[in-house]
């Protein structure tokens, strides 16, 4: 029997890594999906309370402006690649009735996102792809033409890996940081995480949802940023998308003194640098392995040759929307597509 490496190791089976798998999967190369949890796509079951709005019905360079910043630079190849539509597209083609909102989301037609989770899993099934669940990956070592992924009491052989192993918010669906790790390991920066859309605390109010709001980040007297949507008090504090964009805002410049406006039926009230939700509770973390080291036209490191990322690992998010899905998505197709790109250079 001659014994050869497996041409990709995919770690993590979130939105990233299943993305990934499909893509390996398409082009015949030999992959293989490792996951920490007992069952695949565990945050994407949570997504949009239990619905998954997977991405947005909206032309790409609109989705880059909502993005923003350095961050949109970054991931433009990316989702140029594999835009909305072409998500949609995939999935439709994979029979996933799909239902769009007034806005461009998109969700599952059943309002179900476990069969968003169902559509990969029914293709690794049927392409036969290997996936080890209940498997931690442990380390990763750069060897001669490839890397040796250690896993626990046995280790694998891997040419290429993927490193998706996503942010470090909600840690019990199994995002915990093991990824950023490795990639420091493998001589890589990470950037501070910090909490990303998530909620702010608040002085006691009744629990109220109001849809069609708007909430304002103001600094040095000046409106700096908008969003209009849902504002929402809870027993926790104020969430809802629009004040959910207003954190990101915050989080990616760091503001320090800022006041929260909230323009909701009841009136227009603020709340002056209030207090951020921990990144536990977030929907996305903020920073990850710098993108500075990482080529945004290939997902390829550029410090170690075969290493490649996809997904939250990374310090990429976007606002509430679906878009953090669809980067996960399109940056995982991006990944492999240079992968094999570079195997029939090489
Ligand atoms: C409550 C909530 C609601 C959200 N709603 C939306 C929404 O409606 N639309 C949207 O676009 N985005 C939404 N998001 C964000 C979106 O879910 C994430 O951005 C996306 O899942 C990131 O994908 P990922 O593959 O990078 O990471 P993840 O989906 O987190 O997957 C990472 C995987 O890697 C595995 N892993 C980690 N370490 C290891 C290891 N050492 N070995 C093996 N496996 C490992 C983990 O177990 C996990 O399965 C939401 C997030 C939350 C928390």
């Amino acid at each position: 029997m001659k014994h050869e490496p497996v041409e990709l190791a995919i770690i993590g089976g979130g939105a990233a890594g299943l993305m990934a798998a499909a893509t390996a999967a398409a082009a015949g190369a030999r992959c293989i999906v490792i996951e920490r949890k007992a069952r695949v796509g565990a945050k994407m079951l949570m997504t949009a309370n239990g619905r998954c709005n997977f991405t947005k019905d909206v032309p790409v360079e609109r989705m880059l402006e909502d993005i923003g910043g350095d961050v949109a630079d970054f991931v433009a190849p990316a989702l140029r690649a594999f835009p909305p539509q072409a998500i949609v597209a995939g999935f439709r083609a994979r029979g996933l009735k799909t239902r769009r909102m007034a806005d461009g989301r998109i969700f599952p037609a059943s309002g179900n996102a476990a069969d968003v989770v169902h559509v990969f899993g029914d293709m690794l099934r049927d392409e036969a792809i290997p996936l080890l669940c209940n498997c931690p990956v442990t380390g990763i070592q750069r060897v001669k033409n490839g890397f040796i992924v250690g896993l626990g009491g046995f280790t694998l052989w891997a040419g290429n890996v993927l490193l998706a192993t996503g942010g470090l918010s909600f840690p019990k669906t199994g995002s915990v940081g093991d990824g950023l790790e490795f990639a420091r390991a493998l001589g890589h920066c990470i950037e501070p995480c910090r909490a990303g859309l998530t909620g702010f605390e608040c002085p006691p109010h009744p629990p109220a949802r109001y849809e069609r709001a708007q909430a304002a980040v103001i600094a040095g007297g000046v409106e700096v940023f908008r969003s209009a949507g849902e504002v929402e008090y809870e027993t926790k504090g104020v969430t809802g998308a629009a004040v959910y964009n207003c954190s990101r805002f915050v989080a990616r410049r760091n503001l320090r003194d800022w006041t929260l406006r909230l323009e909701t039926p009841e009136g227009t009230s603020e709340l002056r640098a209030p207090r951020m939700r921990p990144l536990k509770e977030a929907i996305v973390t903020i920073g990850g392995v710098s993108r500075g080291e990482i080529d945004p036209q290939t997902m390829c490191s550029r410090i170690v040759p075969g290493l490649y990322f996809a997904g939250e690992v990374v310090d990429i998010d976007g606002p509430t929307g679906g878009y953090n899905l669809t980067l996960a998505f399109a940056t995982a197709r991006l990944a492999v597509k240079s992968m094999l790109r570079n195997r029939l250079a090489g």
